[in-house]
């Protein structure tokens, strides 16, 4: 099939010319409308808004045309590695279509149900992650971890502790690692990893100290391997009575296999929106968990569900909370959303997920591998959820980058994968399939990427100048970094300043 999406190149519905065209007339009574007729002041009202008119056929093609210049898992496979963007089921739609006419300032017993959801939750995502218990206050990833820093900051705080300001990092960790550590006056440490992609147990060793307060981790790590020290490593970061977090967005590589509470971390944090198929939505809400357990039990943001005679309610204060990291509750209708993807799965549905992921990330290593052009790292070590491949030998040898594959890979009906990240891989192109993406689809995309790479070889100049196929074709780096540079908003000021469409004025 060829692929193609819907261009800019078709007029926008300001730029109808159509009059005198309607989509719905609405009968009004005369009686009606004189009743209904306003006195506005002539100085407030609007002249010539120039607004288009425009049969309903015209306006759904428009909204639909608009769909079709986007690209989401709904189209194609999304490959983004450190995203996990899996298939999110239509049916937690309408789970959350259930929660829209709840307020947070209800009475508790008028919302039994959705607190009953949370408790639910709280308890099996700590029963997923080893943990003893979860609060969904937080809004995102990120929120997750800087709740996590704040309770280790308080942890040692409480114990009398006035230099514990160390925060250990991976240093192939996501950039929201060290960027929460440092908004609460942490210094950040990296470990480097050795030359088998792990954190290196030596450097650790001699970094591991009495200012230590933690060490920000993932298992399996940015790179997709597993860490097998671990239990080295929690021993380590114990034994100064320092305390390991596990920065859970992407749990895919180890769902339902192991778990890191039993790894020896002390607190985790989930994405919701990634790992429990809640969509990821163009900028919109995430949803976050943030676990714990031993000690670090009672330091969870408030306010927590707690159930007593049969009775929900949020009541549960911990000693020692941080308190809140967002207003209310969590985003309750991704929590809702993540609720309806576990029973869906159940125990037995989960654990495949983890497994169903890995040999989809292992089957892609085995079609890229030979791949003249593109180096792994540990090339003999099986990856969990997801793989970093490095384009620096093609880059060199023909001038075509990670960049530029992710380019040519959009005019095949592909996202691209995660590029650039982890920094510590030159001209990274970081790919996870996911557990949902079918065997056939995952053919195509390694076919694609041989595809492109050939093409590299012998005539380098068609991979440079893709895309074509696309609604946005390759853009100016400089200016596409300015979000508001490829937006309808932007346009549309732009067709004004022209004259070509009315002022609001
Ligand atoms: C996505 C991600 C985060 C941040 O999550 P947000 O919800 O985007 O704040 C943190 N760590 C890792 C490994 C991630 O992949």
């Amino acid at each position: 099939m060829k692929w193609h999406q819907a261009t800019w190149d078709e007029p926008l519905i300001f730029e109808y010319k159509g009059k005198n065209r309607v989509g719905l007339k609405i009968p009004i009574e005369e009686e009606l409308r004189k009743q209904v007729k306003i006195n506005l002041p002539i100085n407030l009202r609007r002249k010539d808004i120039d607004l288009p008119e425009l049969s309903e056929l015209e306006v759904i093609r428009h909204f639909i045309r608009l769909s079709q210049m986007s690209f989401g898992v709904d189209n194609g496979m999304v490959p983004l590695g450190s995203c996990t963007m899996k298939y999110n089921p239509k049916i937690e739609e309408e789970a959350d279509n259930l929660t829209q006419n709840l307020h947070p300032l209800q009475d508790e017993s008028t919302v039994q149900g959705i607190l009953e959801v949370i408790y639910d939750m709280q308890r099996w995502l700590a029963e997923i992650t080893g943990m003893e218990l979860c609060s969904l206050q937080v809004p995102a990833g990120a929120a997750g971890e800087l709740a996590g820093v704040l309770m280790i900051k308080k942890y040692h705080e409480i114990k009398g502790r006035k230099n514990r300001d160390e925060m250990l990092v991976a240093d192939t960790a996501h950039g929201t690692n060290p960027a929460s550590a440092s908004m609460e006056n942490f210094k950040v440490i990296y470990i480097k990893s050795n030359n088998e992609g792990l954190v290196d147990i030596d450097v650790l060793k001699e970094i591991v100290s009495e200012r230590t307060a933690g060490f920000m981790l993932t298992n399996p790590n940015t790179l997709g391997l597993f860490e097998e020290n671990i239990l080295d490593i929690a021993k380590y970061i114990h034994s100064v009575d320092a305390k390991l977090y596990y920065d859970g967005a992407n749990l895919n590589g180890i769902l339902g296999i192991v778990r890191p509470g039993d790894m020896g971390f002390d607190i985790v944090h989930l994405n919701l929106h990634k790992t429990f198929a809640v969509p990821h939505g163009g900028g919109g809400p995430g949803a976050g968990a943030i676990c714990a357990k031993g000690e670090m039990v009672d330091y969870l943001p408030y306010p927590l569900v707690e159930k007593k005679n049969g009775k929900y309610s949020l009541t549960y204060i911990p000693k020692y909370t941080i308190g809140k990291i967002a207003t209310y509750y969590g985003n309750i209708g991704n929590v809702v959303r993540a609720y309806i993807y576990i029973l869906g799965l159940g125990a037995e549905g989960i654990s495949l997920v983890g497994k169903m992921s890995t040999l989809a990330t292992n089957y892609l290593i085995s079609k890229l591998k030979d791949v003249k052009g593109l180096d792994l790292i540990a090339p003999n070590r099986p990856r969990k959820h997801e793989v970093v491949f490095s384009a620096k030998t093609l880059a060199k040898e023909t001038g075509v980058t990670a960049n530029d594959i992710a380019k040519a890979l959009l005019d095949r009906g592909f996202y691209a994968p995660t590029i650039y990240f982890p920094p510590n891989v030159e001209e990274a192109l970081m790919i996870e399939p996911t557990e949902t993406e079918p065997k056939e689809v995952l053919d195509s995309f390694a076919e694609a990427v041989r595809d492109i790479i050939n093409l590299a070889y012998t005539n380098p100049n068609e991979v440079l100048s893709s895309p074509k196929n696309t609604a946005v074709r390759r853009l100016d780096q400089v200016i596409a970094n300015h979000p508001s540079s490829v937006t309808p908003t932007y346009r549309v000021k732009r067709l004004r300043e022209e004259g070509k469409i009315g002022s609001l004025k």
